[in-house]
């Protein structure tokens, strides 16, 4: 059942990262699902309860709004359960997920954007457009179903407590639906609620005005494009109480510390990853840590799903800065 291999996934302590930072740093590493992603989780809630309420009848289709892992999660979940899939993914979405979800066997349409159920032509007008007017499908709607915050809540947030032997005092997570944000700061926070959960947006997303009580503008915003993350709406799936703060990153200090990461230690982070990553390095002094913290920095998925977006061009080694190289 695919359900067994969802979630569970390891807590890696990062020698590397907890020598530069002076603490403990420990990544989440969410690319151990059957799907490759952090995303497999929320899929499987709003599929299975989607199935459990007779939304869908046997043979059905589902359909999602997706960056791409959602989507992929979706097509290999719904044919692993005898169902298809149609995904209407944004112009973002990098050709290896493309590819992905063509070979788990989704129908796809390419839309010019992700604003909003209330703009047209975007991914989640098009998606909630073609399953209304389509005999057997269901919208998923992962910007809306309260089933991608409980799969965090429920799954998460808990394994997270538990590897951590209730020891965690931070957490950064990108922000996209704000699903994994909200599930695991609502659980972790219930547990303790001296935990910081600080969410990670690119520069001229959404979120941090809206955590500042900051109206959001109306006309259609324009942010740094960081595959799977950041919005120009706050969507139902964000919860501003499981949140300390969110900080912004921009799309050249993610692609770089994406280059050097890799060269000290051999690994591919995702974009989204590398943002966090980035994020914790720029803002490390607002976050007050002490050598004796527990940080978890949520990777929702792998860098391989980002080879020709980040990691085409080598670096060299000697382009990496004497201050990054520093602590080897
Ligand atoms: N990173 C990546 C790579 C993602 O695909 C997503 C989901 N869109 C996120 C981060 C953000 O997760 P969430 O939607 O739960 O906020």
């Amino acid at each position: 059942m695919v359900r067994d291999f969802i979630g569970n996934t390891p807590l890696r302590r990062d020698e590397y990262l907890s020598m530069r930072y002076n603490t403990n740093i420990l990544i989440k590493e969410e690319f151990h699902n059957p799907g490759k992603s952090s995303k497999d989780r929320a899929a499987w809630f709003m599929v299975e309860d989607a199935i459990k309420t007779n939304k869908i009848a046997p043979g059905g289709t589902f359909v999602e709004a997706s960056s791409g892992n959602t989507g992929i999660s979706i097509a290999l979940i719904a044919k692993k359960l005898g169902y298809k899939a149609k995904i209407f993914v944004s112009a973002s979405c990098s050709d290896e997920k493309i590819d992905l979800l063509k070979s788990y066997g989704a129908e796809i349409q390419q839309c010019d954007n992700s604003n909003g159920l209330h703009v047209f032509n975007s991914t989640q007008y098009l998606a909630q457009n073609y399953s209304s007017n389509t005999e057997n499908t269901y919208f998923t709607n992962q910007y809306y179903n309260s089933n991608n915050i409980k799969a965090h809540y429920k799954t998460t947030g808990p394994e997270i407590w538990t590897q951590t032997n209730g020891e965690v005092t931070h957490v950064l997570v990108g922000v996209g639906t704000g699903g994994s944000i909200s599930g695991i700061g609502r659980y972790l926070k219930e547990q303790n609620p001296k935990v910081k959960i600080f969410g990670i947006e690119p520069k001229d997303s959404v979120y941090s005005l809206y955590m500042q009580n900051i109206p959001i503008p109306d006309e259609e915003a324009k942010f740094d494009s960081i595959e799977g993350i950041g919005r120009t709406f706050i969507p139902g799936a964000f919860d501003k109480n499981a949140v300390d703060e969110i900080f912004q990153i921009d799309k050249n200090a993610t692609v770089s510390i994406s280059k050097k990461y890799r060269e000290i230690s051999g690994n591919l982070l995702g974009y989204s990853s590398a943002a966090v990553l980035a994020a914790l390095d720029k803002h490390i002094e607002k976050m007050n840590l002490t050598e004796n913290d527990q940080v978890v920095l949520f990777f929702p998925d792998h860098g391989d799903r980002y080879i020709h977006k980040l990691y085409k061009d080598l670096v060299s080694i000697e382009e990496i800065s004497e201050d990054y190289n520093a602590s080897i």
